[in-house]
């Protein structure tokens, strides 16, 4: 007698496969004994064995092979509570909206340390950990140190919500979001108490239910540390000190791992993260902020392309979590989603607005110089000279902001138009003066400057164009003669990546701000974006104009939104400004100063703004009136990546494509952007008026791409990829 043949389960299982295998759908093993969706299983794939989860069975499976062929799952990663049917939906929706494999967004959504972990590792971690048998001493030490623990906690933090009282408007936005599901959108000036809100909204949900968590979503987490510390000093007195983690790409994996697993098992309440930390998983989630909601940086811009943004409305309306989405500048994408249907209905986003900016002067007042009037190649004309001068002396600091760094943009030759071109890519070398190089900002080459022109021996090449170094070299020789009121001289310093590249080099930096070292600091965008600069009077944007010109539709709105951010750090503090007795100002150096961006600019009119801009986006049938998608291809050749893209738009005809007569597909061209490390890029718009229409489209003509992908003729294609709503043409 032999013992019963042992019955297996067919269990689904989601994997990163490589995109190029295929659709990914789940694969399919083998196990003892049912498991439910959500489990986090190891299994076998080819010679490697890999972290997936378990999948419920796709709708459209054909009937389970033969048992025998399917390989067993290797183990069960025990201990850990099956991730919830809501995050294996927001998967789900994620991969199908964005075009990727499930199992791709399901692994990019978990900690990088639970891919390479065994199951007994994890099981070992999970431990708690062995209590120590301490001595007599020893106890009284630990039970010292633990009513030193509850003590801390107990402690009347600084910032104790009870001593903040709500300003009236920051009290009837929050009691619109206490009696509305959402989603809103909560348009308010930078420092008009936005934040002070979105923690009362989550303390609030949290008090309300002691399983409840929050979500709060910020572009980039090490810009804003000052937020953390917020948020850990209001709610770890209240919840406890693991309630407040942190989620972003700057952390150690074995942090990510302890964050990840402190939102997954509920012991955090609150998750603080950059947009990766939208596929956290968190079981009781009640509350999803969005901050700075017009940033692109919520979309992702590699692999997966997702929005984390859009996908947190669809998160939020999944899970019945309010969303909050707030910008000084919302996107026009959100601020049209809040704005009563051209039908008559009701907004999708209920609109908030907070005016007002709490403990800040007035906005600042801005001066729009006319470049044209200003003799050729001024790079400060004479009345922001002046006032910056003036600054200086009075001991107040400057922010000069230009969106190029290096000392210029090219090199060239007057004799033969020798340019420094990169070698491998459609752009220039830039010139760095500080070690001497010609360095490409795309592919990274970098070069020894050459002491004559290369191809004609003129020794005399020149910069052409101004980056921050220049400005910053320039400004030093124009106040060399200026004095600090305590009789020092003007001190100029930058902050770019090229000053920042080292560990902790950009917190240094803005520490020499803030303690006053510092009189005027040349930068790029980063230094526009949420710090809080209590002595800076006046913001300059010597020359913006470039973005007026470009040929991305969405360059105005972003020019817009940076200037006002500028703007804001102008005069952060009223009681400073009112002791010094000088009005905050705001500087821009332009040739077209009668633009629509800069007039509404000068009145703080972001409305206005948003109106003259959604009218132009109409009329050209641009998002948010229409839907897009880009497929890219890149080859060798621009003729390879271009034939790929005409074989796939040949193959959607030919497969008569549902939905094929409602999308719009543009004829293939070379990306703005064409060449990059010696590789060409092509790319192709699709367009259509119906957010489904498209989606259907792109469902159906997945498989197709991958299929002509696989012919003979277009092996040249090194990669190709779709991006849907993407954020730059
Ligand atoms: P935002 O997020 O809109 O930029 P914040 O919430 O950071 O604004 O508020 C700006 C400043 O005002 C912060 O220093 C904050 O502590 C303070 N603040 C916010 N709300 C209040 C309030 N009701 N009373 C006093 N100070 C407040
Ligand atoms: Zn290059
Ligand atoms: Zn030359």
């Amino acid at each position: 007698m032999s013992d019963p043949i042992p019955t297996l389960h067919v269990v689904h299982v989601a994997v990163h496969t490589p995109v190029h295998s295929g659709v990914g759908v789940p694969l399919s093993y083998t196990h003892s004994h049912p498991l439910p969706p959500g489990t986090l299983v190891r299994v076998p794939l080819g010679t490697r064995q890999l972290l997936g989860v378990v999948w419920p069975a796709p709708q459209d499976a054909a009937p389970p092979p033969e048992h025998a062929k399917l390989r067993a799952i290797e183990a069960v990663m025990q201990g850990l509570p099956a991730l919830d049917t809501t995050w294996q939906r927001l998967v789900s929706f994620a991969a199908r909206y964005y075009q990727r494999s499930v199992g791709e967004i399901a692994m990019a959504g978990l900690p990088p340390a639970l891919r390479d972990m065994t199951a007994e590792q994890l099981a070992k971690r999970l431990q708690p950990p062995k209590p120590k048998k301490p001595s007599k001493k020893g106890a009284a030490a630990t039970a010292a140190a633990a009513q030193q623990a509850v003590d801390n906690c107990l402690e009347p933090s600084q910032d104790h919500s009870e001593s903040i009282a709500l300003s009236a408007e920051q009290q009837s936005v929050f009691s619109q979001i206490i009696q509305n599901p959402g989603p809103f959108l909560l348009y308010g000036s930078t420092g008009s108490g936005k934040t002070e809100v979105y923690m009362r909204v989550v303390q609030q949900a949290l008090e309300a239910s002691p399983q409840a968590q929050a979500l709060v979503m910020v572009p980039e987490i090490n810009l804003t540390p000052q937020l953390q510390e917020r948020f850990e000093s209001r709610f770890m007195p209240m919840f406890g000190a693991q309630a407040v983690v942190s989620m972003h790409s700057g952390m150690t994996d074995v942090q990510r791992l302890k964050s990840w697993l402190a939102a997954h098992t509920g012991a955090a309440r609150i998750v603080l993260g950059t947009r990766m930390s939208i596929f956290a998983s968190l079981p009781g989630l009640k509350v999803i902020v969005v901050d700075e909601e017009h940033d692109p940086s919520y979309k992702q811009q590699e692999g997966a392309r997702y929005s984390a943004r859009d996908l947190a409305l669809w998160r939020g309306h999944a899970c019945q979590a309010q969303v909050i989405l707030g910008s000084a500048t919302p996107s026009l994408e959100s601020w049209h989603a809040s704005e009563p249907a051209s039908s008559g209905g009701p907004a999708r986003y209920l609109r908030l607005h907070m005016p007002s900016r709490i403990g800040a002067g007035a906005l600042p007042r801005v001066r729009l110089v006319d470049m044209s009037q200003q003799p050729k190649k001024t790079v400060f004309s004479q009345p922001l000279l002046e006032a910056i001068t003036e600054r200086v002396q009075r001991g107040e600091q400057s922010l000069i902001l230009l969106n190029r760094r290096g000392f210029a943009p090219v090199l060239y030759c007057a004799d033969c138009n020798w340019k420094s071109d990169c070698p491998h890519c459609s752009a220039h070398q830039v010139f760095h003066k500080g070690d001497r190089t010609l360095r490409c900002h795309h592919c990274g080459y970098t070069q020894r400057v050459p002491h004559a022109c290369p191809s004609c021996g003129n020794p005399d090449i020149l910069p052409l164009g101004k980056g921050t170094e220049q400005l910053q070299e320039e400004l030093e020789r124009l106040l060399r003669n200026v004095q600090r009121p305590d009789g020092q001289p003007a001190r100029v310093s930058r902050i770019d990546a090229d000053t920042t590249k080292l560990k902790g080099a950009l917190q240094e930096q803005l520490a020499l701000v803030h303690s006053g070292e510092v009189d005027v600091l040349v930068g790029t965008q980063m230094v526009a974006k949420g710090h809080d600069f209590r002595r800076i009077t006046l913001v300059a944007a010597v020359q913006p104009d470039g973005a007026l010109f470009s040929s991305d539709f969405r360059a105005p709105e972003r020019l817009f939104c940076l200037l006002m951010q500028a703007a804001g750090r102008a005069g952060r503090d009223a009681a400073y400004v009112s002791d010094q007795g000088s009005q905050p100002e705001m500087w821009v150096q332009s040739f077209e100063p009668q633009h629509s961006v800069f007039a509404a600019l000068r009145q703080h009119d972001y409305p206005a703004f948003a109106a003259q801009q959604l009218r132009e986006r109409q009329d050209a049938g641009m998002p948010p009136y229409a839907f897009q998608a880009l497929v890219r291809a890149d080859a060798r050749t621009q003729e390879t990546a271009q034939a790929f893209l005409r074989a796939a738009t040949d193959a959607a005809r030919q497969g008569q494509l549902p939905c094929l007569d409602d999308v719009f597909v543009y004829p293939p061209i070379p990306m703005a952007m064409q060449r990059v490390a010696n590789v060409e890029r092509a790319q192709m718009l699709i367009e259509a008026a119906d957010r489904r229409a498209l989606q259907r489209f792109l469902h159906a003509w997945q498989p197709w791409l991958h299929w002509v992908r696989g012919q003979p003729q277009h092996k040249g294609v090194v990669r190709w990829l779709v991006d849907v709503d993407p954020l730059s043409l």
